[in-house]
Formats: C-alpha cells, structure tokens, sequence
C-alpha cells in the first residue's frame, strides 16, 4: 500500500513514522523548502505525549525540554495578579508536560523518519482526483503521482482541503483573535522574567513572554480582531493593539525582528462532518485545529498519525480504518476544542471582571485541596485516544 502525504510538519511527520511502521510505502511533500526550525514555544502535554512514546520519540522530544518556574499573569504595570506554579501543572498532567520549541518536535520528528521514507521539499499538489480505491495526483510542478491514499497534513489553511472537501468557508470558525510571535533579545526583558513564563493578560489582549535560552526571548501576543483580514504590516498592527502599555512592552515592541521573522495568524478552528472522503483523509490542523487557546494542537496532531498507522494497519481494510479514525477521535477532538474556547476568556479577559474572576480561580488552585481542579479545567487528559491497532 502506498501513500502520500502533503505536509512535512508535526502531524505529516508523525502519520509518516507511524504509516511507515504499520508496512506503507510512504512519500511526503512538504511546500517548505527545508526544515523548518525555530517557531513559538509550546506546551506539550496531552494525547501526544503517549503518541510519543508509541512512537520512539519522546526522549529526543524532553532532551529539549525548558525549566519553567511559575505562570504569572500580571497587569499592565508587570504587578503579578495570580500564579500557577508549573511543578504543580506538571503534577496535574501525570508528570507529563514540558515546554519545547515547535520546530525541535518537527526536527526530531523529521530525524526518526525511517529511511525508506521520501520527503519531496519544495513540492505541493495542484489537483487531486479521489477516487474509491485510490488517489491521481498531479504537482504543481507538473508531475503526476498515483497512491491508495492521501494524508492532508498541510495544516489550517490546507490546499488538502480546499481541493477535495471545499473553500475554507465551511470549515473554519474564526474565534475572533489575532496571534503573533517572534523572537527577541533583551537584557532588560530578561531581568524582569527569570525562569518564570509571564502573560499579560488584560482586556481584550495577551503578551506572553519566556526566556527559551540565554540569546533568546520568545514573546507571543493575542489581540481581539473583528475582522478575519490579517493586518498588511504585523509589527504596525503590534504596536497599535500593545503600544500604549506598561512593564517592559515598550522594550519587547523595540526589539521585534524584520516582518518576515514575525508569525502572524488568524486564531481559528476547523470544523468538518467528516475528516475523510473516498481515498483522502486529513489530520492534525488540516482536519481539526483547536487553536492556541486549546494548547494542544501539537499533541493532538502527533496523537492523529500515531492513530492512523494504528488503524490502516492489519487487515488492510482502508475504508473501515478511516471510519474507525474519524468515529474515535471525534468526540474526544470535540472536547478539547471546547475547552480551548472556553479558555479564551482566560487567556484574553473580555472585561476586566473577567480578569479578576481567573486571578481568583487561579490562586484558588493553588491551595492544595483544589489542585485536582487544574487538570480537569485545562483538559489535560488523554485518556482514550490511543486506538487498538487493527
Ligand atoms: C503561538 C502558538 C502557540 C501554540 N501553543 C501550543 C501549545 O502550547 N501546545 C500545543 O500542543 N500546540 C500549540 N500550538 C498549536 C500547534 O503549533 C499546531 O496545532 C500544530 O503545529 C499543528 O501541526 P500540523 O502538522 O497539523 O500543521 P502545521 O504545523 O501547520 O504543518 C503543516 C505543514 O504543511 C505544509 N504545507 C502547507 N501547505 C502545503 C501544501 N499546499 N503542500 C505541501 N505542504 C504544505 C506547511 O509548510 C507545514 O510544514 C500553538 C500554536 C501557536 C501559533
């Protein structure tokens, strides 16, 4: 059996390692021109994690693994409104949460690629013909390929879906923020954060700030937009929504690099029926992104092509392992994108109430007799998501 994949990031990677290993001849292509390094800091936990374990990676995944102190969210002065100590988060996830860059999951990821996987940088579909038991592709470069099943793992904006399923439209619910992240470097940012991850969190806008090594400070910032239209000038944009703040604001907004190393997005989820049709099936974002606000996007993309290779394994019954994937992880994809909505008020107080109302369920949380309260708000479980493979 042979497939291919559009889309070399984490749930393009993980479905090759696990397709792979479940006896697939598997051939990805990836729009990117390489490996692409670097990106924002994420928190890994969840689903994932054991799709990690299965999957051989996850020692190479913690070797990156930061120390984190305590989550502040502070106000617009950097005075602290409430913490969470992250020994404590990590407790409530069963010990198994670390903080890591997105691009080291794809690296480490790309390097336990078994050999016999070809990886086509530099390579996207222009038309698909899906057909009952197999799939035509042509390339935008002109050459044509032939496969008994595409994996669209080209993420939220995914031509997968576009080509097969229909316009973006249908599918993604736009929640009403704006998201931008990039790296800095500043020695006076740095004093005010020490190990701690500190989020300004206040009416209507986020700044998260984390030192990630000595050179490096990631800041990522989420703003309430009306409009779905991204700005045409992102620092522009930062500056209006961020500018007039206190703290050390005026010192992250300085130190912000060129535009091209800004990553700027709309925050959305993917909202489909059904994740397959015929001889194509999407995963990770593609299929169901849950966006920032879940914090487990990453995860739930590694956990999908680990579920894939478990149930297009066997028997070589595609049609009912797709059924089998989509029936599975549905209500449990379902779950965590609403908690991801319901944290938006979290995360971005849509009054200052609001603010205070976290602040005060937070350090709540931290009074030991309350701490069970932590995983169940934040959805850490994973329980169920691994499928008996096939
Ligand atoms: C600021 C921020 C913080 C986040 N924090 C967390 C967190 O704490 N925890 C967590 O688990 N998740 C987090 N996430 C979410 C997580 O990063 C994503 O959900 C996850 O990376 C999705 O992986 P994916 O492989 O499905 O899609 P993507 O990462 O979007 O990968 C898609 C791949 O397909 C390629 N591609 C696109 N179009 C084409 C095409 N036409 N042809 C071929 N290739 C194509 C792209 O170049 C890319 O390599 C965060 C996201 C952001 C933005």
């Amino acid at each position: 059996m042979k497939a291919i994949i559009s889309g070399a990031g984490i749930a393009g990677l993980a479905t090759a390692i696990a397709l792979s290993r479940a006896g697939w001849a598997v051939t990805v292509l990836e729009k990117a021109a390489g490996l692409r390094e670097g990106g924002y800091m994420l928190d890994f936990y969840g689903p994932g994690y054991e799709a990690a374990e299965d999957l051989g990676v996850i020692a190479a995944l913690k070797s990156h693994a930061r120390g984190v102190g305590q989550v502040d969210f502070v106000n617009g002065d950097g005075r602290v409104g409430s913490q969470m100590s992250y020994a404590q988060m990590r407790d409530a996830a069963d010990g198994k949460l670390f903080p890591i860059l997105r691009g080291e999951i794809e690296k480490e990821l790309h390097d336990a690629l078994p050999d016999h996987v070809e990886l086509h940088y530099s390579s996207e579909i222009a038309a698909v013909d899906n057909g009952a038991t197999g799939v035509g592709l042509t390339l935008a470069d002109g050459r044509s390929m032939e496969a008994d099943l595409l994996v669209g793992a080209d993420g939220i904006h995914s031509k997968t879906r576009k080509l097969v399923f229909g316009p973006d439209r249908a599918f993604v619910r736009y929640l009403g923020y704006h998201t931008a992240a990039y790296f800095l470097e500043s020695p006076e940012v740095a004093k005010a954060l020490a190990d701690d991850f500190k989020m300004l969190a206040i009416k209507d806008r986020m700044a998260g700030l984390y030192e990630v090594d000595a050179a490096r400070i990631m800041a990522f910032f989420v703003l309430r937009e009306e409009s779905i239209e991204r700005p045409a000038d992102p620092l522009a944009r930062l500056k209006a929504g961020f500018g007039d703040l206190g703290w050390v604001m005026p010192e992250t907004l300085a130190a912000a690099p060129a535009a091209e190393d800004i990553y700027y997005d709309v925050l959305a989820q993917v909202e489909m029926d059904r994740w397959y049709s015929n001889r194509t099936v999407l995963v990770g974002d593609a299929a169901y992104a849950v966006s920032l606000l879940a914090g487990q996007g990453a995860s739930l993309a590694l956990a999908g092509g680990r579920a894939l290779g478990q149930v297009l394994g066997g028997d070589g019954d595609i049609d009912a392992g797709l059924a089998q994937f989509d029936s599975h992880l549905r209500p449990l994809v379902l779950d965590k994108q609403k908690a991801g909505r319901r944290m938006a008020n979290w995360f971005v107080p849509a009054s200052p109430v609001h603010g205070m109302v976290r602040d005060l369920a937070l350090n709540a949380m931290n009074w030991p007799p309350l701490s069970g309260l932590m995983g169940k708000f934040f959805s850490f479980s994973s329980k169920g998501f691994s499928l008996a493979s096939r």
